[in-house]
């Protein structure tokens, strides 16, 4: 389902042109427009799911995919030796900022734990 008003929607039905890094049929990946690290990279599903709460068995392989994909992503970037977080943002108390699940892959920086 495409969801009008939303960014990442209109990113992966082609409108707001942008450079996917990966975009099959389950999941597409690009790059953040406001990097918060060397390399920063969203994953996340062609459907229009809105956040990790909303997640649930059927989404298996989707999820796989994705995972799959952004150890792909990792490896290709350079980051994966060197280490890398996969996070995502549940909720606007946990900082989501846009209602469509993603994933966020940071790298090509020390990280700090735990995040704020
Ligand atoms: P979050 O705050 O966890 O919901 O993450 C949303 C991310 O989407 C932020 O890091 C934004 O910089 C990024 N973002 C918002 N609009 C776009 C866009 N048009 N293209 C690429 N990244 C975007």
């Amino acid at each position: 389902m495409t969801v009008v008003d939303c960014v990442f929607c209109r990113i992966i039905s082609g409108e707001i042109p942008t450079d996917f890094l990966h975009n099959d049929d389950l999941v597409v990946a690009f790059r953040d427009i406001t990097p918060k690290a060397p390399t920063h990279i969203l994953l996340m599903p062609r459907e229009h799911v809105v956040a990790a709460a909303d997640l649930t068995d059927a989404h298996g392989p989707m999820l796989g995919r994705l995972f799959a994909v952004a150890a792909n992503l990792a490896r290709d970037t350079g980051i994966a030796e060197s280490g890398f977080r996969l996070v995502t943002n549940s909720g606007k108390g946990a900082g989501q900022s846009v209602p469509h699940l993603h994933f966020h892959l940071l790298g090509g920086r020390p990280m700090r734990w735990p995040p704020g």
